[in-house]
C-alpha cells in the first residue's frame, strides 16, 4: 500500500505528491528530500509508486492511487520511468502530462562553474510542448511491414505553447526566443506550429523572434550555444534536442525540468532510470535537486529554491564533491549532504 505522508502531522504543509519512480529514481530522491527539507519548508508529502516498480508491486505501472493523489494535490515531484524500448506500456510520463494537460515541459540549461565542458557560457532554456506531435500515440499497421505514426498539431496547441513561451521570457527577462522546426519538409504541420508562434510574438515587442530548422539549430548549438538564449520546440524536437543541449553543460545529471499546466505541474529530472548505474549509489543527484528546486518556487518559496541553487552552484564550483558523470568520486549521498551543509553555512 502507498503510505500517507514523511511529515510529522504537526508540521504539515503544502500537499505535494512525491513519485521515485523507478532506477536511480529513489536514489536522486532521497537525496533531492534531504536538501528539501534543509530549506525548512513544510511539504506534506503523498508518496506514490508508478512505473515498474508500481507494475511489479500492484499489477499496473499507474495504479489508481497514484492519479487520485494528483487529482488531489495537482503537484509531483517525480523521479524517472521506466518504458520499454519497442514493447510493453506506453510511456506513463507521456500519460501523465496529456492526463493533466501539463502542456509546457521547461529545461533551464546552463554552465556551472567546476564543471568542464567544452562551452563556458550556456544558458538556454527549453520550451517543449508536451501533450501532441508523435507522441499522441497514433500509429497503426496499414499492412505487414508498413507502419504509419500520426503527427498531430493543432493550433491550439501551438499558440499556447509559444504565449507560455513569451509569457516565461518576459517574467525571467530573457532576450529572445528562436523556434526550431522542420517547416521545410513537414510545411503542414510545423508551418501551423510556426504560423502561431509567429503570430504570438507580435504581442511582445521586447523580445526578439527567430527561426531556425532543426537540425541547422543542432549544428549551431554545438558549435555557438551562445547564440541562443530560449528554444520554443514540438515535442520530438523537445525532447532530443534538450538532452543535446544538457551534453553541453555537462550530462544529464545537471538538468532540471519542469511540466507546467494551468492546474497543476510534475516536476522531474530531464534524465532517465540510468540502469547502467541504478543500486551503486553514483548517480548525479543535482538535476533531481535543481527540479525540487523549481518546485519549491511554484510554490512559492522562491527563497528557498534560490538557497539551493546557490549552494548547488557553490558545490560544483568547490569541486570537490562531485559525482563521477562530471569527473569526481563521490556518491549521490555525499553530493546533497556537502549542498545541505553548504545550505546552512550560507
Ligand atoms: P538515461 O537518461 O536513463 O541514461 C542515459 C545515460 O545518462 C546513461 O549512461 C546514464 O547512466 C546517464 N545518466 C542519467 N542520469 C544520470 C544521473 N543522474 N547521474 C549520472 N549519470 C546519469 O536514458 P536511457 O538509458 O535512454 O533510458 C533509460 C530508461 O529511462 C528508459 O526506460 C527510458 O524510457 C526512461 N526515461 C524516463 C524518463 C522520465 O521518466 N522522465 C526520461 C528519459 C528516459
Amino acid at each position: 500500500m502507498t503510505r500517507k505522508s514523511d511529515n510529522s502531522a504537526k508540521h504539515r504543509g503544502r500537499a505535494v505528491t512525491l513519485i521515485p519512480g523507478d532506477g536511480v529514481g529513489p536514489e536522486v530522491m532521497d537525496a533531492a528530500l534531504a536538501v528539501i527539507e534543509a530549506t525548512g519548508v513544510a511539504i506534506d508529502w503523498d508518496r506514490q509508486a508508478a512505473g515498474m516498480n508500481a507494475f511489479q508491486r500492484f499489477g499496473t505501472p499507474v495504479p489508481d492511487a497514484l492519479i487520485e493523489s494528483l487529482k488531489r494535490t495537482r503537484i509531483a515531484l517525480k523521479g524517472p520511468l521506466e518504458t520499454r524500448v519497442a514493447e510493453g506500456w506506453r510511456s506513463i510520463n507521456v500519460y501523465l502530462r496529456r492526463t493533466f494537460d501539463l502542456y509546457a515541459n521547461v529545461r533551464p540549461t546552463r554552465n556551472f562553474a567546476g564543471v568542464q565542458t567544452p562551452f563556458s557560457n550556456v544558458d538556454l532554456i527549453v520550451v517543449r510542448e508536451n501533450t501532441e506531435d508523435l507522441y499522441s500515440g497514433i500509429e497503426h499497421e496499414v499492412a505487414p511491414g508498413v507502419v504509419e505514426s500520426v503527427k498531430v498539431i493543432t493550433a491550439r496547441a501551438s499558440r499556447r505553447i509559444a504565449k507560455f513561451a513569451f509569457d516565461y521570457a518576459q517574467d525571467h527577462r530573457r532576450k529572445s526566443i528562436t523556434a526550431i522546426h522542420k517547416a521545410n519538409i513537414m510545411k503542414l504541420s510545423d508551418g501551423l506550429f510556426l504560423k502561431c508562434a509567429r503570430a504570438v510574438s507580435h504581442s511582445y515587442n521586447s523580445i526578439a523572434y527567430q527561426e531556425q530548422i532543426v537540425d541547422a539549430a543542432c549544428m549551431r548549438l554545438v558549435t555557438h550555444p551562445e547564440s541562443f538564449d530560449m528554444l520554443l520546440l514540438e515535442n520530438l524536437y523537445g525532447d532530443i534536442v534538450s538532452d543535446l543541449c544538457a551534453g553541453l553543460v555537462g550530462g544529464l545529471g545537471l538538468v532540471p525540468g519542469a511540466n507546467y499546466g494551468d492546474k497543476g505541474a510534475i516536476f522531474e529530472a530531464v534524465h532517465g532510470t540510468a540502469p547502467d548505474i541504478t543500486g551503486k549509489g553514483v548517480a548525479n543527484p543535482i538535476a533531481m535537486i535543481l527540479s525540487s528546486a523549481m518546485m519549491l518556487d511554484y510554490l512559492g518559496h522562491r527563497a528557498a529554491g534560490e538557497k539551493i541553487r546557490a549552494a548547488t552552484a557553490s558545490v560544483l564550483r568547490a569541486g570537490k564533491v562531485l559525482t563521477r558523470d562530471i569527473g569526481g568520486k563521490a556518491t549521490t549521498a555525499e553530493v546533497s549532504a556537502a549542498i545541505v551543509r553548504s545550505m546552512s553555512r550560507a
